[in-house]
């Protein structure tokens, strides 16, 4: 079988070393003849197990001490209703930014629960640019202030962190956690969905300031309560043992790779020379101000948009897959290129579009 790549957005191809020692430790994990599928998650293998993950997050992102690591069954969208639920703490009303698609799922859901001032929006630039910091209209007596840290969908992301002073900061990094270093201790709560850059869907990191946890909305359920999930160590219930197990074995890929510093610059590397190429080309086109391009998802069109189909069609024949947009950015092309996605993937698509072109 020849290579395939997968720009699939999410779920997301994971690092081959890590699906390779999956594979070889399936039926006989740690020497144990049994799988990691099969054990008690109240078993001290899995409690270990664990704990060693916790600790690899921990030393990648060096979260600070006064922060709480959570890891909950789920995908992102549940932080949308969490989130207000817990941290609203007595106030009611919260600022939201909104740069597209997933700042406004989190939006709709916030409204539930509180006023949502939109602070800023990117809707004047058809979500294609951030509107200047200094242009925010950050409410003084918000709860806390959400942004999405990269747009999956349309390809923009953040390349600073906002200030907000007193007020917790928010944000979902659902895709772009672990890309690179970050200072934690700017954020109230970092919440992320595994299936872009942690591991198999169903799980989500939550990376939480202690101090924000214990005042909930009374009607919050027992297993949306922060604090609660915090004092069970994230096992009031059972946990996707398996999908917690394989982000373990990603952190640690990520550790033996040398950090995220070394993963950022192989990050920046590549999506510069996805962006070079399309930049250079008459045919192909990207619409996010350059400020704003995500390192993580590189959207582009071709200027014949009738030959869209067409490209991701070949493309799919030549190992290059999942390289359709979303529905909601109007079609076109996104090559997620996340961690796990090697530099050679990237040559291989500028190949392919190059070929592409010329015919
Ligand atoms: C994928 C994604 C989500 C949603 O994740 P689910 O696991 O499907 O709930 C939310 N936010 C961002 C930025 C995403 O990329």
């Amino acid at each position: 079988m020849s290579q395939i790549y997968n720009f699939s957005a999410g779920p997301a191809a994971l690092p081959v070393e890590v699906m390779q020692q999956a594979q070889a430790e399936f039926l006989n994990w740690q020497g144990k003849g049994l799988s990691a599928m099969e054990i008690s998650h109240r078993h001290s293998w899995f409690m270990s197990m664990v704990e060693q993950t916790e600790q690899d997050l921990r030393e990648l992102l060096a979260i600070p001490k006064q922060y709480k690591v959570l890891f909950l069954a789920g995908g992102a969208s549940f932080q949308f209703a969490m989130i207000p639920m817990n941290l609203l703490r007595g106030k009611n009303s919260a600022d939201y930014i909104n740069t597209g698609i997933w700042s406004q799922k989190a939006i709709t859901e916030a409204k539930r629960y509180c006023q949502v001032n939109i602070a800023a929006s990117g809707e004047s630039s058809q979500f294609n640019s951030i509107p200047d910091f200094n242009q925010w209209q950050l409410n003084p007596h918000a709860a806390y202030v959400h942004y999405a840290a990269n747009e999956t969908i349309s390809g923009l992301e953040f390349p600073y962190i906002p200030e907000t002073g007193d007020i917790p900061l928010v944000t979902d990094m659902s895709s772009n956690i672990l890309s690179a270093p970050l200072d934690v201790s700017r954020f109230g709560l970092i919440y992320a969905g595994a299936q872009k850059n942690i591991g198999p869907s169903g799980l989500s990191v939550v990376i939480v300031r202690e101090d924000l946890l214990g005042d909930v909305l009374p009607f919050t359920p027992t297993l949306y309560n922060y604090q609660i999930q915090a004092e069970n160590n994230s096992m009031y219930n059972t946990p996707p043992t398996y999908a917690w197990y394989i982000a373990g074995l990603v952190f640690a890929w990520l550790k033996k790779q040398g950090g995220l510093a070394i993963i950022a610059e192989r990050n920046r590397h590549k999506a510069e020379k996805l962006y070079t190429y399309i930049d250079q080309s008459e045919f192909y086109f990207n619409t996010i101000d350059v400020r704003y391009r995500s390192k993580m998802n590189v959207t582009f069109r071709l200027k014949q948009s009738e030959l869209e189909p067409l490209f991701i069609k070949q493309a799919e024949q030549a190992g290059l897959f999942a390289l359709n947009g979303h529905k909601s950015a109007g079609g076109g092309m996104r090559a997620s290129i996340y961690n796990a996605m090697p530099e050679a993937g990237i040559d291989r698509l500028i190949e392919f579009m190059h070929a592409f072109k010329s015919k």
